[in-house]
């Protein structure tokens, strides 16, 4: 995606996660976002990151559009903690780096060009998308065939058929799940691991579910 070293912003999901981390979970940030965002309390992060990662903020600045600069920017200032325009070479590979995975044997795939949603845009837009997502891939030399993995799992039959005529082979959802005969290659399920301990109960749970479904 366009999560290299060279961007220059970083996707906006990264810059949210970084102004949580730098503003310490304080209170402050639990105020600001009762007041000017409505959310009532905040859970405290232990042990409810998943609401700072993926809760009500996340979705809200994912649908937020264009207005999302406006957003992360008001937060950051109300929070104090500048948006750091370094954030992209702390967090990202360079392209060197990532032609240097390719070289090593790891399989790099498309992720979009700026994070978008995709169901979301229109055709040209999600054009824009693929296309610059597999010239990244072509400069970093990554060998066919290729995955794609759609940003935030947004897809629909329209962003399927640009992904397949795109150059990519297969795509991942953001749907838990094995891969089975007969999946759809433009739907593939997976299990999202993140940081997480073995016997998280949340990935334990959809890990049994799907074996479940699966025998
Ligand atoms: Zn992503």
């Amino acid at each position: 995606a366009g999560h290299t070293a060279e961007a220059l912003n970083a996707c906006w999901i990264d810059i949210w996660y970084d102004l949580v981390q730098r503003s310490h979970w304080s209170t402050d940030l639990a105020a600001v976002l009762s007041e000017e965002f409505s959310f009532g309390q905040p859970p405290s992060p232990e042990p409810d990151m998943s609401w700072w990662v993926k809760g009500p903020i996340k979705e809200l600045l994912r649908n937020a559009g264009s207005k999302r600069d406006g957003l992360l920017l008001r937060l950051a200032t109300l929070l104090g903690t500048p948006i750091d325009h370094a954030l992209s070479s702390k967090l990202y590979c360079s392209r060197q780096d990532l032609a240097q995975l390719v070289a090593d044997g790891i399989e790099v795939g498309g992720h979009g060009w700026k994070h978008r949603s995709l169901a979301t845009i229109n055709d040209d837009e999600q054009q824009k998308e693929i296309s610059e997502s597999r010239n990244l891939l072509d400069t970093i030399k990554a060998p066919e065939p290729r995955s794609f993995c759609y940003p935030n799992g947004s897809c629909n039959d329209g962003v399927e058929t640009q992904v397949a005529t795109g150059g990519f082979s297969t795509a991942f959802t953001v749907e838990p799940g094995f891969i089975e005969p007969g999946c759809n290659p433009y739907r593939l399920p997976r299990f999202m691991v993140h940081n997480r301990p073995a016997d998280d109960p949340e990935w334990c749970a959809a890990f049994h579910q799907s074996t479940k479904e699966l025998l």
